[in-house]
């Protein structure tokens, strides 16, 4: 006779029913509640240096009342420019307190990449770093946009001045010229308070925790507007994925860029809700990666398939101990099954996919953690998610699950819809009456018989570096600004250790003779470190469909042939 007890542990080996319930919370509620029951337990280990749950609350009420202080309230958005950093987490707490939305900004992009989702989306301040990285970038954006206030943290975590800040780091540069710039705060200085700020009530279903950039299927950059009730439930249902939920506690490396929903679900918000701790690298480096899991005696590690090839490629992955880590979680791109093979054997930690999307807050799928998965496959959908497969061309045709569809998903995780884009909304959700909607995630993929999907296909014109996305009309927009270009395509070419690469082909105007390595000098130093092309191709001519539009999907087809080929 199995107890409740065993029974209800027990659901937890598979994903739980599509229709159960996660009932509405904020992430405040669940951030607070954790806090209370784990007080001076560690919730960050940043380079040794540990940061307990009620410190980290007491910062991000600090951050509350600061930023209160200084005229901002519920409903304003507050950006995050940050790496892996502390101030993150206590930035990102504090900006809920206060009411108001976070918007992640990749570590990563340039200044017109920065400078257009601030204005798109209305940022009124932004919290960076004084690393030379971010801050001259971050400046920049200050000055060419509707931006009002710069939130300066220092990266050695000492409490220095906005002034010594300059100094210190830009001595001599346009940057110095400016100490005095009373838009430009130190974080130290936003934080002088005591924190004593009434937090406002919000409504989890409505109130906008996070606005997440993404190309979403068509490649424009949009806002996926997610609401406390997403987040806070995708990190219960990812939770539930643990057999072990409650006896065990993790301790996660957190090497995944926080401003990614896979973080923001897996690495931040799962493990605030578990009472867990965060061993967190500024940013990923395969060496301090595997002296951070034997020293810190890591429990889970959440990544991109990259990150695990990186440790698999280091050497000095025979020494280290693996003992404490119960499980791997890849995300964010297909992980190869001989890659999950070699990982396993290697570390004798278990490796299993998952998969989600900006969109729905991180987490649809996964394979389970401790009974048998399926490689190859990115699992089963999560408890409270329902997937089904559309007609590629007709998504409101359901398609049997055996044959390929475009995947569609439904649960409490599903954003609320685009920042300021009806359009897209109307794009990307299929509406099936009675407020039930699903949401199009451009991909394909085929369900087995016992629920495991497989993505076959993407109609969406992206390609997955690694988990970073790149959009190809975005780096076509820039080779297109290029003189001597005509045409210009970009498309993803497969490559051993990212996944794929973007590759860019172009026809040149009459008379020009620059050459494919002359352009590619000329495109990558505009372009963000993962968008960057391993070449440009000079074609005399490209496809172009039956209307004599310059088709993508034939040059892929053309390029497929001419690799079986030769
Ligand atoms: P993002 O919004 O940046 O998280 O990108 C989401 C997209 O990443 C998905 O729509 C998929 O195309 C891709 N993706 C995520 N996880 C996987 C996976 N396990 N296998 C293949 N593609 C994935």
């Amino acid at each position: 006779m199995t107890t409740p007890e065993e029974a209800w542990r027990s659901s937890y080996r598979h994903p739980g029913p599509w229709d159960m319930d996660f009932p509405p919370m904020s992430l405040v509620d669940l951030f607070e509640e954790s806090a209370r029951r784990c007080g001076d337990k560690p919730l960050l280990d940043f380079m040794g240096r540990h940061y307990s749950y009620a410190e980290t609350l007491d910062g991000a009420n600090r951050v509350a009342c600061g930023l209160r202080k200084l005229g901002y309230g519920e409903g304003d958005r507050i950006g995050l420019f940050l790496p892996n950093v502390p101030h993150y987490v206590a930035a990102y707490y504090g900006i809920l307190k206060l009411g108001a939305t976070v918007v992640n900004f990749s570590p990563l992009y340039t200044v017109d990449e920065l400078a257009h989702q601030v204005e798109d989306s209305g940022t009124r301040a932004l919290f960076t770093i004084s690393a030379k990285a971010l801050l001259p970038t971050a400046l920049k954006v200050l000055d060419a946009s509707k931006l009002d206030r710069l939130v300066v943290g220092s990266v050695a975590g000492a409490l220095p001045t906005t002034k010594s800040i300059f100094y210190r780091l830009f001595r001599g540069s346009e940057v110095a010229k400016r100490p005095d710039d009373p838009r430009i705060m130190a974080f130290s200085k936003l934080i002088e308070n005591d924190g004593a700020c009434r937090a406002p009530s919000l409504d989890p279903e409505t109130s906008l925790a996070l606005i997440q950039y993404t190309g979403g299927t068509t490649g424009t950059p949009k806002g996926a507007m997610l609401t406390h009730q997403n987040l806070s439930a995708n990190a219960r249902q990812v939770a539930r994925l643990d057999p072990q939920l409650g006896a065990a506690v993790d301790r996660v490396l957190g090497v995944l860029p926080m401003f990614h929903v896979f973080a923001n679900t897996c690495v931040l918000n799962r493990t605030v809700a578990t009472g867990g701790e965060i061993v967190m690298l500024p940013r990923f480096n395969a060496a301090q990666a595997l002296s951070a899991i034997e020293r810190t005696k890591v429990t889970a590690l959440p990544g991109v398939p990259t990150m695990y090839q990186a440790l698999l490629d280091n050497p000095k992955l025979a020494s280290t101990d693996f003992s404490s880590l119960r499980v791997c979680i890849s995300g964010g791109a297909p992980l190869a099954a001989e890659l999950k093979t070699k990982f396993q054997n290697a570390t004798g930690a278990t490796l299993i996919e998952g998969y989600g999307l900006s969109e729905s807050s991180g987490v649809v799928s996964s394979n389970p953690y401790e009974a048998e998965g399926k490689a190859g496959t990115i699992g089963q959908p999560i408890a409270g998610t329902r997937v089904k497969l559309v007609d590629k061309a007709d998504p409101h045709k359901s398609v049997p699950e055996s044959e390929p569809g475009e995947i569609v998903v439904s649960g409490p995780q599903i954003m609320k819809g685009y920042w300021n884009r009806p359009e897209a909304d109307a794009a990307v959700f299929l509406d099936e009456g009675g407020g039930h909607r699903w949401l199009r995630t451009g991909d394909v993929g085929t369900i087995d018989e016992d629920g495991f999907i497989r993505i076959v296909d993407r109609l969406k014109d992206m390609i997955a570096v690694g988990g970073f996305k790149v959009f190809p009309s975005q780096l076509e927009s820039v080779l297109y600004r290029h003189p001597a270009v005509k045409e210009a395509l970009v498309i993803g070419i497969p490559d051993d250790y990212h996944g794929e690469m973007p590759r860019a082909f172009v026809t040149l105007n009459e008379g020009e003779s620059v050459s494919g390595g002359e352009l590619l000098e000329w495109l990558n130093p505009q372009l963000g470190k993962h968008e960057r092309c391993d070449k440009v191709v000079i074609r005399e001519e490209l496809p172009k469909t039956m209307i004599g539009k310059l088709s993508r999907k034939d040059l892929v087809k053309e390029i497929e042939a001419e690799n079986q080929s030769g």
